[in-house]
């Protein structure tokens, strides 16, 4: 789809983060969760980087309606983490000095 880069993927935690509603709004969703951070721009299959959403708000988030500070702040109240610490984990997982 609009990830074209190979890689390892790690399925198990992409079916983990895997839901049948998006956490953004609630609607049906049955496609593989979102990556926060772009695949082709490092980002991992990590918990703190996937998001589950349904095709319009997935189309938002690629469109850039829907901004990746306000998809982190859910993942973060998923996760029980702050949003920086969010921000940190994919950061490191990329492979920045943070
Ligand atoms: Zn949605
Ligand atoms: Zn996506």
């Amino acid at each position: 789809m609009l990830e074209k880069h190979s890689r390892i993927v790690n399925k198990k935690m992409i079916e983990a983060i895997r839901k049948q509603k998006c956490e953004l709004c609630g609607a049906p969703a049955y496609a593989q969760p979102h990556h926060i951070n772009t695949v082709g721009s490092g980002g991992g299959d990590i918990p703190e980087n996937l998001i589950q959403l349904c095709a319009d708000c997935h189309m938002g988030a690629h469109d850039g309606r829907i901004s990746k500070k306000e998809l982190m702040k859910i993942v973060a109240k998923r996760e029980g983490i702050s949003p920086t610490e969010v921000y940190r984990i994919n950061r490191r997982a990329m492979g920045y000095d943070v």
